[in-house]
């Protein structure tokens, strides 16, 4: 196999452990063949000139990492206009959230193109690239038409929405050719691949030559889901580790009274947080029995704050918490803890295992990593119990979760309390079934069913 070029938005140094479990796994794979690593480097330039940014080459072991600069103005229309105000909200159903101003595109196919023309100095013929998420659809189109014939594959890690949806983009057929461009596109979930099939059939009339195997343009794409998973053993160090460890005693200190409720995400309108909290209230309102016993702990990390609907979503949920504390609080007890704060990797295990539930329902979600990272901190011997969101991309794997619609506050709440009720041997035997599938397809066998398959499509 040739040199592995992996295309990001961020790019992460693989050899520093905060940088998460995607990142360990293409490190290793780009340390094997002494692979790049090429992205936007973070940097926004206050007076720099659209569509230009400086490259920058920095050594980390074996891989070397390359990065660009973006202006502000490129910042502002294909980080924050396009990707995370169009393409973000409507990917995940959220069509009443996206602002499809028309100045947004043209950044986005500028800093596309941009990108492109650096990356492609950089390359080698035998070079195999594999491009990451909605920031960069058609950066294999750029390539191309630049004269790159490496094979190129492409992951998104956002879910792909049904075709009505995707369909209110201005640009959404320009996006979808955009696709034809790579060898392979894979996502997340097989109903993500049911819905690019039925979109390419239904708007495009493309050829189905089989399940995975479409023609358009021109051009034959493989499709196929490979839902990403998480580096278990990464996990399980961090676990052992002293911060972890600090934290669970800490927490089990705090809360030796209390069962602990557990949320943890970055604060996004996808999460399905004011939902939770509602159906939080509900759990105490029809089950009083969890007075002053069950605690709501809510790490909402900050997100993307330069975007509109963030600040809203944060000033619902400030409201929220605070409406359910003062109804039930009592002096020596507060329902919920909401933190707008980021809560560092390595101290999480130990936030994970002192919580009795996990509350992971999100509205949608590609796959969500936070629930596969829950359980796999878990003590196999008393472990805590998963609630689920069908919504989210991990239902389609981890059914031994409580699975819950997030949307029936009512149903959120009743599960939540079967969940606090649930028998030691019942908890045993559903986290034994799903550590089990956490453990199988993880994030190595992820990136090596993807890179199997990229390297046996016909160039
Ligand atoms: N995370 C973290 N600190 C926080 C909140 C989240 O390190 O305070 C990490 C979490 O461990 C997980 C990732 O951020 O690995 C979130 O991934 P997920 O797929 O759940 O959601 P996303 O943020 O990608 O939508």
């Amino acid at each position: 196999m040739g040199r592995l070029v992996v295309v990001s938005n961020r790019v992460a140094d693989p050899r520093k452990p905060a940088s998460g479990g995607l990142a360990v796994a293409v490190g290793q794979a780009l340390e094997a063949s002494g692979g790049l690593w090429f992205g936007w480097s973070g940097k926004v330039v206050d007076n720099g000139t659209p569509g230009e940014g400086d490259l920058h080459l920095h050594q980390a072991g074996k891989v070397q990492l390359a990065t660009v600069d973006l202006s502000r103005d490129d910042h502002h229309s294909y980080y924050l206009g396009y990707s995370n105000g169009v393409l973000w909200p409507v990917f995940h159903y959220r069509v009443d959230l996206a602002d499809f101003d028309a100045g947004f595109i043209g950044g986005y196919r500028r800093v596309n193109q941009m990108l492109a023309q650096k990356l492609a100095s950089l390359l080698r013929p035998d070079d195999i690239l594999w491009v990451h998420d909605y920031h960069l659809i058609p950066m294999a189109a750029a390539l191309r038409a630049m004269g790159c014939q490496q094979r190129i594959g492409f992951f998104l890690h956002i879910p792909l929405p049904p075709p009505l949806i995707l369909a209110t983009i201005p640009h959404h057929e320009w996006l979808v050719r955009s696709l034809f461009a790579y060898d392979l596109v894979g996502f997340q979930t097989k109903a993500d691949v049911a819905h690019f099939s039925s979109y390419v059939g239904t708007e495009i009339s493309a050829d189905v030559l089989g399940e995975h195997e479409f023609r358009a343009y021109g051009k034959t794409l493989q499709v196929q889901a490979f839902p990403i998973g998480i580096d278990v053993d990464e996990l399980a160090a961090l676990a052992a580790g002293p911060e972890s460890q600090a934290m669970e005693e800490q927490m089990r200190t705090e809360y030796s009274r209390r069962r602990v409720l557990l949320g943890v995400e970055r604060m996004d309108y996808s999460k399905g947080l004011p939902q939770r909290f509602k159906a939080f209230r509900l759990l105490l309102q029809n089950y009083p029995e969890n007075l002053g016993r069950a605690t709501l702990i809510q790490i909402a990390a900050p997100s993307r704050e330069a975007v509109d609907a963030y600040a809203t979503l944060r000033q619902e949920l400030e409201s929220l918490s605070g409406a359910i504390n003062s109804e039930f609080g009592q002096l020596d007890w507060m329902p919920m803890r909401s933190i707008h704060r980021n809560v560092a990797r390595k101290r999480l295990p130990g936030l994970y295992r002192a919580a009795a539930v996990a509350l992971v329902t999100p509205l949608r979600d590609g796959m969500n990593l936070v629930a596969k990272e829950f359980v796999a901190a878990q003590d196999p011997e008393d472990p805590g119990v998963l609630v689920l969101s069908r919504f989210a991309g991990a239902a389609e794997q981890m059914h031994e979760a409580l699975l819950v619609n997030p949307y029936d506050t009512a149903q959120t709440a009743e599960t939540i309390q079967l969940a606090l009720q649930m028998p030691l041997a019942e908890r045993q035997r559903r986290h034994q079934a799903l550590l089990r599938g956490v453990r199988e397809e993880d994030v190595h066998w992820w990136r090596q069913q993807f890179l199997h398959a990229l390297a046996a499509t016909q160039p």
